[in-house]
This record gives structure tokens, sequence and C-alpha cells, in this order.
């Protein structure tokens, strides 16, 4: 329910008018509350519907700047995902001591009473394929279900709608976490723990005790699906009241891989075997094993939960298969913008492959890539600004040659690859010297695969 104290005289602030600021203004506005929703910017990123806001009764709105007298005035502040915390109308917020949500806590606050129930996906790595595979895995067994949060629909927009869902998937970032008093998911996935945006945290402590408000309101109503492998995941949830179901890539446990018998398991019971997933890499066997516990507590059935998982598809970008070519397999990671996804990216090859790496560089240096690449890489083809750099920290370990134009690269590719190999761009580069964006750099990949 949106707080009483709201109405009436209040107004509330929503900071930011991409997707989800648009869907709180909104959200606000129909509960008789009175908003004054600004954005810094004139054109917010993904803020296509903001001109929805203009002919709303009781929205003040303001593009371009913040007032941040009324921003201190207000009731209660609403921020999008991507304001930082130092930012002026944040700061203005703290030092006049009005309460910071999260969209995904108005949302879920709205939501409460509808019994709609909720299972929150964060971690590191994995967030948006495990909130997939979870929506996947309840619409496949019939149950009415949506993805929300971070993978595209704000969880207010949800809210907006009169669709009754029996069960949310709620992708949600540590930078939300901390701004949702109220969240309380009847079941949350921690997927992993790695040091992540250390330009937005001032420690690798701060940036995990923000994931540990997953627990904030925990109760033993609820269950944690934990990463069984990950120490840090399991100190994380100590002492934290609720069911614990634990996933492990190594040994029994609720939610297991057997390597030997390469066979995916839900306790005693075989689930399906590792060739009837169509995802590549370990880590994606944990993104599955995560969500078949979370389904399972959600009360699918195993058959239905082996069943769901043998129909999922790779997320677009996201190690996607494009096409066989003369028996060479051609992937689209494009999503794979540092280092580290990279890794994950040559570790998923089980055969020799050709390796498009370049773009923008983002300040790590390649030499992490040369002993994964060294036996089994056919090529790397160094492009983009970073091809020099590429070339310079690889170079000499690994063949490589250097490409030129998008095309160029993709023509020496196919050159260079034979039949039984892989073709594999996963470019540890953001996109942005030759693309718009990695979708855009993705879809020309795909492109130029489909016209051969
Ligand atoms: P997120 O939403 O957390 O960014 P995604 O599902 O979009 O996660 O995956 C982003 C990248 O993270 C993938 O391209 C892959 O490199 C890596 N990744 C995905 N799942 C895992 C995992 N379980 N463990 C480690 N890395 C992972």
């Amino acid at each position: 329910m949106i707080p009483q104290a709201w109405r009436g005289t209040g107004v509330v602030a929503v900071i930011g008018l991409g997707k989800s600021g648009v869907a709180a203004t909104r959200l606000l506005a129909r509960e008789g509350v009175r908003v004054y929703a600004s954005d810094a910017s004139e054109h917010p990123y993904g803020g296509d519907a903001l001109e929805s806001l203009r002919t709303l009764g009781g929205v003040a709105l303001d593009v371009g700047r913040h007032d941040l007298a009324r921003i201190r005035g207000a009731a209660a502040v609403i921020v999008s995902p991507g304001v930082p915390p130092e930012a002026p109308p944040l700061a203005a917020a703290r030092e006049a001591r009005v309460p910071i949500l999260s969209e995904i806590d108005l949302g879920f606050r709205a939501l409460s009473g509808s019994g709609t129930r909720c299972i929150a996906i964060t971690g590191t790595n994995g967030k948006t394929t495990t909130t997939a595979l979870v929506a996947h895995l309840l619409r496949a067994a019939g149950v009415h279900a949506e993805a929300a949060g971070n993978i595209g629909r704000p969880l207010a927009d949800i809210a907006l709608e009169n669709e009754h869902y029996q069960w949310l998937a709620v992708e949600v970032s540590s930078f939300q976490l901390h701004d949702s008093p109220h969240f309380t998911p009847e079941i949350g996935i921690l997927t992993n723990l790695a040091p992540d945006h250390l330009d937005r945290y001032p420690s690798v402590e701060a940036y995990y005790a923000d994931k540990r408000l997953l627990f904030r309101n925990a109760s033993p109503a609820q269950v944690w699906v934990l990463n069984g492998d990950e120490p840090a995941v399991l100190e994380l949830a100590a002492g934290v009241p609720g069911r614990r179901a634990l996933f492990s890539l190594r040994r029994p446990a609720d939610g297991w891989y057997d390597p030997g018998a390469r066979r995916l398991h839900l306790g005693r019971e075989a689930l399906l075997a590792r060739a009837e997933l169509g995802l590549l890499g370990n880590h994606n066997v944990a993104n599955a094993l995560a969500a078949a516990l979370a389904v399972r507590e959600a009360g699918v059935p195993s058959a239905a939960i082996g069943a769901g998982l043998r129909s999922f598809r790779a997320l677009p970008h996201r190690l996607e298969p494009v096409r066989d070519v003369g028996g060479v397999h051609w992937i689209n990671d494009s999503k794979a913008t540092n280092i580290a996804s990279t890794v994950v990216a040559v570790e998923a090859m089980d055969r020799p492959f050709v390796l498009l790496l370049g773009g923008r560089h983002k300040g790590e240096p390649y030499t992490r890539l040369a002993p994964l690449l060294k036996d089994r890489c056919r090529l790397v083809i160094a492009y983009g600004e970073a091809g020099p750099l590429v070339a310079q920290d690889l170079g000499g370990q690994v063949p490589l040659e250097r490409g030129t134009t998008f095309e160029d690269v993709v023509a020496r590719a196919r050159r260079a690859a034979q039949p039984g190999d892989a073709v594999l761009l996963s470019p540890a580069c953001s996109s942005y010297d030759m693309f718009k964006n990695y979708e855009e750099r993705g879809a020309t990949f795909r492109k130029l695969v489909e016209a051969m």
C-alpha cells in the first residue's frame, strides 16, 4: 500500500526519468499522490514514455534540471537505479532527512495485498539470465508469471496493470536493494559474489553489505537459494532466518551438477542431461540450478522444471548461438564488455575457436586471457580502438591478426575457422568506438553471419 501521508498535501519527488522513473510517476499519480518528477538530462535514457507524463494531472515535470528546494520539501524521493548516491538531488534529500526509496520498493508496496508473490534474484553475475530462467520455468509449468526489475519491466509498471500475476521474477541490483526497506520476496536467489562497481562503492565490504540487504526482512517463512560453492555467499547469509536451498557445480546439494555423468540433479532426482540444456558454459549450469531450486520452492514439479530447462534458449548477445555455417558454430557474446565476461565465455568453449576481441578499451590488461587461449584458440582477431593494446598484450603468445572494419573482422574469422570450430564474438571491450551499444554490435554480427 502507498503510505497515506503521501496523499493529501505531500509531494513525492521522482529522480531520474528512465523507464522505471516514468512508471513510478504514473503509479503515484494513479494513487492520487502529487509528484515532482525531474531528470538532469532533457532526454533521459530509456525515457521514451516521458511525453505521457506531460498530460497527467498532479505531476510537475522538470527536465534538464533538479529543483533542490522542492526535493528537500518532499515527503519521499523515488530514485532510479542509474542515479549515483552522491548526485546533488540525493545529497539534498539526505540532508533534509527525506526518505529515499527505489522504484522496486514503491512497486512492491503497491502490489502488496494483491496476492502476487516474488522471487528476487541478485548477485554479481548471472542476474538477468537467472531471472529469465525463473520466469520461463514458471510459465512453462503453466504459472502466470512475469520477469520484472532490471531485466526490463519495472515493478511499478506491473502494479499499474490490471493483470494479476501469481509470481514475479524480480532482478534486483545492489543499488536497488540499498533503497528497498520494504522489499520482502518469498524466495531470494544469491547467484554469486565478486568485487564489482568499485566506481560507486568505497570498498568491496560496502558493496557486499548492500547485497546482504536481500535478507533485511528475513523471516522463517522465506527461502534463500544460495551458491553453495562460494564461501562468501554462505558467509553473507550466515544467521539469516529462513530455509536455505544450496546449489553446487561440484558436489551433491539441493540442486547440483554431476560433472562425471554430465547430469543436473535436484537432490536425489535427476533433472536432465547437460547436453539437453541449450546453454553454453558451466556458469549457465549454475544459473539453471539456481532457477530450478527457486521454482521448485514455488511449487513447480521436477518433471515440469526439466521440460522448461530443455526449452530455454540463451538470451540475445549472451553466448547466443547464431548459426552453423559449413560446420562452424558462430556465437554472439556481444554483452561481454569486460575481461571477466570474456574469461567465462572462453571457458565455456568445448572446441577450437576463433576469438573476436576489441572495441573501446576499458582499462584492464588483456594478458589475463593468454593462458586460457594458449592451447585452444585458433586465432585472435584484434580490432577497434583497443586493437593495438590487444595485439601488444597477447601477440607472440597466441596466433593473432589485426582486423580493420567489423566486416573485415568477420571475413577474416570465416577464412580462419575450420569445420568443427567455433567463432566467438566476446569482445572484452565496450562497443562505443564502432556502435551505439552492445546490442547493435551483436545485431550487426548476426546480420553478417546470416548473410553467409
Ligand atoms: P547480470 O545481469 O548479473 O549482468 P547476465 O545474465 O546478463 O548477468 O550475464 C552477464 C555476463 O556475466 C555473462 O555474459 C557471463 O559472462 C557472466 N555470467 C553469467 N552468469 C554467470 C555466473 N553464474 N557466474 C559467473 N559469471 C556469469
